[in-house]
């Protein structure tokens, strides 16, 4: 590839030159694809001022499709021989855009702080047993991310974009609404992965919003619990939650939502509504 990105021969190599056989665990699939990796840099719609973070750069494959189009590229990788070979790979590959890159061996789920300008688009290729937390974790952790592209499995990219009232719609869906809009962005087949998964992927885009008037934690918590029993209504649902179903008819009536209704019909901004509502007294 004349613009250095990594083909399936390049990707072999790399992996032999390692040892490297990718583990499940981790979420190892890695891109060998140019032309997926150039649409998915293309969706990202980068800024050249923009600072991108990438989660578990693997290889490189994207990384190298990020470099020329940002004006840096952070990467945390929890696997250390992954983080140890990429600044190579780069320096080998596009020696010009090697100084844009800093990699961090961290795992993202417990990233605090990030060396280096704070980064505001996320681009990746999410490890798929830890994605949605990670992807929650960095919009909570970095309100300078303004938006976000993310592959993964291609049922969690329904879940993150769907809209209230589908059977898509969950935790997932009202979590990262809470942060953003969150829209599908394209649809990314199996065959461009390697080790292949026994799943489509798909593209998920979030562009960040303010979040609805609220507390974060608390809205939060009434989410999980009306969607730990998602098939009850919610004055049923919520009688944990809010001490009876007594008392979450009454919370439910104070936020103006009918107690019959169930979880998936609610926004966002309504789930923050409910928890904005006082603990009834005695309950
Ligand atoms: N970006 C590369 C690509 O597209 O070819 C690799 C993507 S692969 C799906 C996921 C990567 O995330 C792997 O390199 C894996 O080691 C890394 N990873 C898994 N869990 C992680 C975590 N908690 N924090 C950071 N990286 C992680």
């Amino acid at each position: 590839q004349t613009d250095g990105l990594l083909g399936p021969a390049a990707i072999r190599e790399l992996a032999q030159q390692l040892g490297l056989r990718p583990t499940k665990t981790l979420g190892q699939n890695f891109l060998h694809d140019a032309n997926t990796i150039r649409r998915i840099v293309r969706t990202a719609e980068l800024r050249p001022d923009d600072v991108v973070l990438e989660v578990g750069p693997g290889l490189g494959s994207l990384t190298l499709g990020l470099l020329p189009a940002a004006a840096a590229v952070t990467a945390v990788e929890i696997d250390p021989r992954l983080a140890a070979l990429l600044p190579e790979t780069v320096a080998a590959r596009r020696p010009d855009l090697a100084g844009r890159l800093t990699v961090v061996e961290a795992d993202a789920l417990r990233v605090r702080e990030l060396p280096g300008p704070p980064p505001t688009a996320l681009v990746a290729n999410l490890p798929y047993n830890v994605a949605v937390p990670v992807l929650l974790h960095l919009l909570e952790l970095l309100p300078t991310l303004r938006r976000a592209l993310v592959l993964v499995q291609a049922e969690v990219a329904e879940r993150l974009a769907a809209p209230p009232g589908g059977a898509a719609y969950g935790v997932p869906s009202v979590k990262a609404a809470w942060y953003g809009t969150a829209r599908r962005a394209g649809n990314v087949g199996r065959r461009v992965f390697w080790p292949e998964p026994n799943v489509d992927s798909g593209l998920v885009a979030l562009d960040r919003h303010d979040p609805p008037p609220g507390d974060r934690a608390a809205t939060f918590a009434v989410v999980d619990a009306a969607f730990a029993m998602r098939r009850k209504g919610l004055r049923a649902a919520l009688a944990g939650w809010a001490g009876s179903a007594a008392a979450a008819e009454t919370r439910l009536r104070a936020a103006g939502i009918d107690p019959s209704t169930r979880g998936e019909r609610l926004s966002v901004a309504e789930f923050a509504r409910l928890a904005g509502t006082s603990p009834v007294a005695g309950a």
